[in-house]
């Protein structure tokens, strides 16, 4: 069956909640979850508080056949695993680059069904590479399985940071046991057989994000820290706005012709997509600030009214993102709080005195 969804629209969307566990869905499943979570999955309305528009521009058209390799362009191809879900839309994209001696980005889940596909899409080629972007469970458990069908080495930021006992709540999880056979870091380059691949710490989704800039064709490999579909689940401990944020800002310098991220389309108007992210991100914490001048002072009163519209399952993964928020505005001097900010305590809003600042 071929799958087909498109759609482009405005709206507050935001991929979040662990509630409803990422399951295999089949497409009367994926229009139930459509039905269940129409401002994830369709967008919703713009969702205003005074005069502070969060809505999005968001690309959502994308067609394909699980467990069947797409060529999207002359050394990209893509098999996506059918692992549908709230936070990985119609499921994770495995990129392959090249062509004989390939690299594989983002193995997935530990899916039998979706390496098996893999491995006939690049049936008598040799993989070179495996490389991971971040250590999600929708992501890099599937290096095992590849690994019984070869031994190319896997390569990483390193193992998963940090305490991610609350995070995980509303993510898809944390993969503790994967640690990359090759651990590299910012601005190295991997070189293949006909391509060659720029490595682009982008912290901020988790402290061990990875992007991939397959130079041959300004293509970078963005994983879960920009994406089409969605915005990107910021849940502290391990997820952080500030490095989100220079990320997002790192992107803006570089001259990357298109984007694939894990999950859904291409993106290809990079430039615009990053600008429009980080003005909606702005816009939550002029949210944050409205609330807290209306006397609206926990994170966990203000979910209801910064995501109006949105199904309250959603809820609990919205408060760790404004919670991320609220921690930048704590570390820049503009919140107040009794001891670190939390999903439960009191805020206030912080104007320090001109000799305070100095
Ligand atoms: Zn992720």
């Amino acid at each position: 069956m071929r799958w087909l969804r498109h759609s482009s629209s405005r709206g507050a969307c935001h991929a979040s909640s662990s509630l409803l566990a990422s399951t295999r869905l089949m497409a009367s499943e994926l229009c139930r979850l459509n039905q269940t979570f129409p401002n994830l999955l369709s967008c919703a309305p713009p969702l205003l508080l005074g005069e502070h528009d969060v809505s999005l521009r968001l690309e959502r058209a994308i067609k394909f056949d699980y467990g069947v390799a797409d060529r999207l362009s002359p050394l990209v191809r893509r098999v996506i695993a059918n692992n549908p879900g709230p936070f990985t839309y119609t499921g994770t994209g495995t990129y392959i680059i090249g062509r004989g001696h390939v690299a594989v980005v983002d193995p997935g889940p530990a899916d039998e069904a979706h390496i098996n596909a893999l491995v006939v899409a690049i049936n008598g080629e040799t993989v070179s590479h495996v490389l991971v972007t971040h250590t999600h469970m929708d992501h890099s458990p599937g290096c095992k399985l590849l690994k019984t069908y070869c031994d190319a080495p896997t390569y990483g930021f390193g193992p998963h940071g940090g305490d991610l006992a609350e995070s995980s709540k509303v993510e898809e999880g944390a993969d503790r046991d994967f640690v990359p056979d090759v651990r590299v870091a910012h601005g190295d380059v991997l070189t293949g057989d006909g391509w060659s691949v720029e490595c682009v710490h982008t912290p901020g989704h988790t402290s061990n994000h990875m992007c991939f800039c397959l130079s041959d064709e300004r293509a970078l490999f963005t994983g879960d820290h920009v994406m089409g579909w969605s915005t990107s689940v910021i849940s502290p401990p391990d997820g952080n706005m500030g490095d989100y944020m220079r990320s997002l800002a790192l992107l803006l310098e570089r001259d990357d012709a298109v984007y694939y991220p894990t999950h859904g389309p291409p993106v290809w108007r990079p430039r615009a997509h990053i600008e429009a992210f980080i003005e909606h991100r702005l816009a939550r914490e002029r949210q944050i600030r409205d609330c807290l001048q209306r006397g609206v002072t926990r994170i966990v009163d203000m979910v209801p009214i910064m995501y109006k519209g949105t199904d309250r399952a959603l809820f609990p993964a919205a408060a760790r993102s404004v919670l991320a928020a609220v921690e930048l505005m704590h570390a820049r001097g503009e919140i107040r709080a009794n001891g670190a900010p939390s999903i439960e305590s009191e805020l206030e809003l912080w104007y320090p005195s001109r000799e305070q600042r100095r």
